[in-house]
């Protein structure tokens, strides 16, 4: 295979903007080792080797200061930072508030971004807790700032009224959980930043989060929405993995792989994957 163009990792250890449990700042750290572990290998499903020398480029994890302003402030600040090497960014989240920082970032860049956010959540509270950086709230601060052209949201059996008015409000395209199969005739434009929820899942699948919501997608239904995508992807994140709540290292194992076939999906960038793998 010809060279590829490097993705980037950053890893974002903060969980002071969840509204029920705390624990999410231990994620990145346990994704990185579960993708690296010695009980898999680092191959993707459709045969790219991303244990390769230059196809990850790790940055680390950002020091983030406690105060939500300041972490927010920084999280830009870094995310900005990465986005200056020329690559596609993958961060690791940390509670789901992250993400309003990091499109603040991306947007600078890429005015025209559609977001496909993966959630059980719509999280499109105007305010939570009266907390305007709440991880129940990233998406308001996103829409009502236009940082995304479109934001489609996939997975979600949460709808609350206020959320539905918001949504229509932001004009958010939502497709439940209860009506997935019409992901399937969605047409989505790139750039694309990804969003994905690790609460997305059924909790069979991964107990490792902090709002278990049953009903959710399998990891096969999640891993073949990705592999189904043809756009160019720019930036993703993973989010809302609680390790305190796991059991035996299963969520970090299937964030390392929903990470894998993110990373397949980048490096194809846009293009049909090669035919000559099984
Ligand atoms: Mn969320
Ligand atoms: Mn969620």
């Amino acid at each position: 295979m010809t060279a590829l163009m490097p993705i980037s990792l950053l890893g974002l250890p903060y969980d002071l903007n969840s509204s029920y449990l705390l624990g999410t700042a231990e994620a990145p750290a346990r994704i990185r080792a579960a993708l690296r572990s010695d009980s898999c290998n680092l191959w993707t499903e459709d045969g790219i080797d991303v244990g390769q020398p230059d196809t990850i480029c790790d940055l680390g994890d950002l020091k983030l200061p406690s105060d939500p302003e300041a972490a927010s402030r920084a999280i830009e600040q870094g995310v900005a930072h990465a986005l200056e090497l020329g690559h596609p960014l993958i961060s690791l989240g940390g509670d789901h508030s992250v993400t309003y920082p990091i499109l603040l970032a991306f947007h600078a860049k890429y005015p025209d971004l559609t977001i496909l956010h993966f959630d059980a959540h719509p999280d499109l509270y105007d305010n939570f807790a009266d907390q305007r950086l709440s991880h129940a709230s990233p998406f308001a601060r996103i829409m009502e700032e236009h940082l995304a052209r479109h934001l489609v949201q996939v997975g979600i059996r949460t709808l609350n009224q206020h959320q539905r008015e918001q949504a229509r409000r932001f004009g958010v395209e939502i497709i439940t959980m209860r009506n997935l199969a019409k992901f399937a005739g969605l047409k989505l434009d790139g750039p694309l930043y990804i969003s994905f929820d690790m609460d997305v899942l059924d909790p069979a699948f991964a107990p490792g989060i902090s709002h278990y919501e049953p009903g959710g997608l399998t990891v096969r239904e999640a891993l073949t929405i990705i592999q189904s995508l043809r756009v160019p992807i720019v930036g993703a994140d993973i989010v809302e993995f609680n390790p305190l709540r796991d059991r035996n290292g299963q969520t970090a194992m299937v964030a390392a792989k929903i990470l894998k076939e993110l990373l397949a999906a980048m490096l194809h960038a846009g293009t049909v994957p090669p035919t000559n793998w099984p």
